[in-house]
Order: C-alpha cells, then sequence, then structure tokens
C-alpha cells in the first residue's frame, strides 16, 4: 500500500490494524454465509460495538471515541475489504444519522441521540429519499404539520439503511410546501427496532430509555442485488407525533444539513468502495498467482500483469482521493468538488476492479465460492447511493463552474 505517512497520524495506522485484523479472523469466515442467507449481522454487530466501531469520530463526553473522520474512513475501508454489508453498518450509521446530530444537534439532542448511537447501544438511519424522489431529494413529499407545540408526520421513505434494525432516524419532511429546498426540516425519530429479542440477548441494537413514536413503522426488508445482509426498507409515518425538541437544526433550513452530511456522507462511500476494490484485488493478485494454464501461473503472462496493473492504478489513485477529502472536510476547508470527486471515482474503481477481478478468476470468478463474485454485487451500489455518478457529476462540474466565476 506504500507509505502513507501524508495522511496518518499514530492513530490512524493503529486503528487500520486493529479492524483489519477484526474483519480477517469475524468476518471472513462467515460474510459469504451472511449474503447468502441475507440475515442480518447481529453477532458481529455487537463485536463492533465492543470495539468502538460506531462512536469513532464522535467526543468521548458523547461515548464516541475521539478520534476522526480519516479513522472512520479507514475503518469502513478495512471491513468493505473483507465485506462491504458489514461495512456499510459502520459506514451509513456513522455519516448519515450519528454525524447530523453532532453537527447540528442541540446539546440536549447530543445527550439523548448521539450518545446511543455513538457508543454503539443502538444503530442509526437517515430518510432522504422517497418512492418519487431519489435525485430529486427535495421534491420529497413527507410532509410536517404544526399543530400546538408537536410536528405531525405524514409520508413515506424508501430505501433506508437500518430502517427494520435501527432506532434512531434523521428524516427530512416538508414544512412550508411550494418552497422546495427552502421549506425542508430535519427530525429526529425513533421507534424500536425490528429485532427486539435478538438486540436484548445479545446487549446491541436497543435502548429501554427511547421512546417508540407510535405511527412510525417499516416495510419489509427489500430484497437486492447486493449488500444482502444489510437491512434496507421502508420507512412509513402515519401521524407521527414529534416534539418540538426533535427538530435537527432550524425549521425550514434541513436542507443544508443533508447537504452537508452528504458531503460528508460521500467520503464514506468512497471510502467504502476503496475497500471493495483494494479486496478484489488482493484476490485477484492471491489467484492469478496459484492458478496455472498452458504450464505457468497466470500472473506469469503479460496480459494479466497489464491487468492487475491497471487495477492497481486505480485502487492508488482513490485512495489518494479519498484520504484527500477526509483530510480537508477534518481540517474545515472547502471539499465539496474533492468529496464527489473521490465518490465518483472509488465507485466505478470499485465496479471496474471487482469486474476485472472476475473475469481474472475465469468461470471460478462467476461462482460463488470466491469472494469476488459477491464483491462485484456490492459494488454496483456504490455508484448509486448518496448520489449516482451522473448527480456526483453535476455537483463537480457545478463547483468548476463557480470556481471560474460562471453557472
Ligand atoms: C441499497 C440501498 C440503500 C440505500 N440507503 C439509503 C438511505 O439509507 N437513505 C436514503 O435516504 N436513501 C438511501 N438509498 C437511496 C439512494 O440514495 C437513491 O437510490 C439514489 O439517490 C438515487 O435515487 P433514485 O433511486 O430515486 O433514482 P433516480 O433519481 O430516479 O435516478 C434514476 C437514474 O436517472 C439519473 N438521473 C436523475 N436525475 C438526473 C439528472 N438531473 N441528470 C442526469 N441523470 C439523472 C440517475 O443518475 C439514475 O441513473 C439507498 C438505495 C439503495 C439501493
Amino acid at each position: 500500500m506504500g507509505d502513507l505517512s501524508l495522511f496518518f497520524d499514530d492513530h490512524h495506522e493503529m486503528i487500520r490494524e486493529m479492524v483489519r485484523e477484526f474483519a480477517r479472523a469475524e468476518i471472513a469466515p462467515v460474510a459469504a454465509e451472511y449474503d447468502e442467507s441475507e440475515a442480518f449481522p447481529w453477532p458481529n454487530g455487537a463485536k463492533m460495538a465492543e470495539l468502538g466501531l460506531f462512536g469513532i469520530p464522535f467526543q468521548e463526553e458523547y461515548g464516541g471515541a475521539g478520534m476522526d473522520l480519516l479513522a472512520a474512513a479507514l475503518a469502513v475501508e478495512e471491513l468493505a475489504r473483507v465485506d462491504a454489508s458489514h461495512s456499510i453498518m459502520v459506514g451509513a450509521h456513522t455519516s448519515l444519522a450519528a454525524t447530523p446530530i453532532a453537527r447540528w444537534g442541540t446539546e440536549d439532542q447530543k445527550r439523548r441521540f448521539l450518545a446511543p448511537l455513538a457508543g454503539g447501544r443502538v444503530l442509526g438511519g437517515f430518510g432522504l429519499t422517497e418512492p418519487g424522489s431519489g435525485s430529486d431529494a427535495a421534491a420529497m413529499r413527507t410532509i410536517a404539520q404544526k399543530k400546538g407545540d408537536r410536528w405531525i408526520l405524514n409520508g413515506q421513505k424508501t430505501w433506508i439503511t437500518h430502517g427494520g434494525v435501527g432506532e434512531i432516524f434523521v428524516v427530512g419532511a416538508v414544512t412550508s410546501p411550494n418552497k422546495g429546498a427552502r421549506g425542508i426540516t430535519v427530525f429526529i425519530l425513533t421507534k424500536e427496532t425490528c429485532d427486539l429479542d435478538i438486540a436484548r440477548e445479545i446487549g446491541f441494537g436497543h435502548a429501554q430509555e427511547l421512546e417508540p413514536m407510535p405511527g412510525f413503522s417499516v416495510g419489509q426488508k427489500l430484497r437486492k442485488l447486493g449488500w444482502n445482509a444489510s437491512d434496507t426498507r421502508e420507512l412509513i409515518f402515519e401521524d407521527v407525533e414529534v416534539p418540538e425538541d426533535q427538530v435537527l437544526g432550524e425549521v425550514d433550513r434541513g436542507f443544508p444539513i443533508f447537504l452537508d452530511t452528504l458531503d460528508g456522507g460521500r467520503i464514506g462511500i468512497a471510502a467504502h468502495a476503496l475497500g471493495i476494490a483494494q479486496g478484489a484485488l488482493d484476490e485477484a493478485v492471491r489467484y492469478t498467482g496459484e492458478r496455472e494454464q498452458f504450464g505457468k501461473k497466470l500472473n506469469d503472462f503479460q496480459g494479466v500483469q497489464f491487468m492487475l496493473a491497471e487495477m492497481q492504478l486505480k485502487v492508488h489513485a482513490a485512495r489518494m482521493m479519498t484520504y484527500h477529502a477526509a483530510r480537508l472536510r477534518m481540517d474545515g476547508k472547502p471539499h465539496k468538488k474533492e468529496a464527489s470527486m473521490a465518490k465518483l471515482f472509488a465507485s466505478e474503481t470499485a465496479m471496474d476492479v471487482t469486474t476485472k477481478a472476475v473475469q481474472l478468476h475465469g468461470g471460478y470468478g462467476y461462482s460463488r465460492e470466491y469472494p469476488v463474485e459477491r464483491m462485484m454485487r456490492d459494488a454496483k451500489i456504490t455508484e448509486i447511493g448518496e448520489g449516482t455518478s451522473e448527480i456526483q457529476k453535476i455537483v463537480i462540474s457545478r463547483e468548476l463552474l463557480h470556481e471560474h466565476g460562471q453557472g
């Protein structure tokens, strides 16, 4: 991987090694099994909570590890290198649910909601996408109407990671209709995990003190091409009463919170995609060093070496872009364009490198016996979630033109 001291402090190396060892010992042996059964990996979730992986960048006074975004990105990368369903558990929870509360929450909200999330007691989720609004998130239909000192929420979200298993959700709703992005507010909602018995048994995934909100329910688990062990569902709101003190930020000023959250989340998805790509490259190097055809190891053929070189080149570039974007955000510097570029490049790299890894495995690559098949399926979502590749190009070109006084 080369010397990364340009980006790393001591704790970055330490967390990378710790998560790498955990993923090798605890996740690699069961990843294919969870992909096949589509069951949520609760036991490993509990172990990750024990290691503090759900609160890496958050302050210790709220149950976090007091580290930073790069440390969180490295953990996500190392998990994804072995299994993307495990990685997205930490990634979505950290960047989409806990981070907006950490950055925009009141002291009271941080104590009540960030602490159980960062302390790894419950899982969190982020509800922006709706059946009729994905890329055009400001066109959401979920509505919140003021009644006395409460907001009444009605509507539906879809494709929500941790929809069933999670207990704390950061959700957007229209509070001033006809004002588009300037009429959206963010709310913090709570419900019970759908796997209450398991959560109680393993001591992870449920917090007694969080009150489930009547009218807040979820749909069936959605079946997918990849991320099969990740829990993805619809969220349904039927006259959900939300107290005023569960508005995150200001009324009608929620859209900038979503945009800021997505800027950070895209660095997380870039790290996740980078991890998948690195994992597929590792597998390709291993396999082509073992398999023989025409009396030689596959990686003795220059055609194979050239493919490996192209894969390594892209993985390295994706790593530089991801760590650079993480450093910019950590240092409070502008990073919107860099986050989008890292996400776009790393996700396309993940798709390309996993496809090449399957190719290098020949027919075995197409079988479920080898992890590259799962990695290729898992890679695709990184080009879609948290803004599709097309949306990243819109963001990048908008920023570019703005820098040149145009657009
Ligand atoms: C497994 C999974 C997990 C997810 N988790 C979450 C979650 O936790 N929370 C959440 O809120 N959402 C989540 N999502 C939703 C995800 O963010 C959306 O699917 C994504 O933003 C795209 O929206 P869409 O599916 O409605 O596609 P659409 O917006 O309908 O896009 C369809 C196609 O049209 C293209 N397109 C759209 N607009 C333009 C344009 N202006 N120019 C060019 N092309 C365009 C898109 O790039 C895409 O190729 C998840 C999705 C999946 C599949």
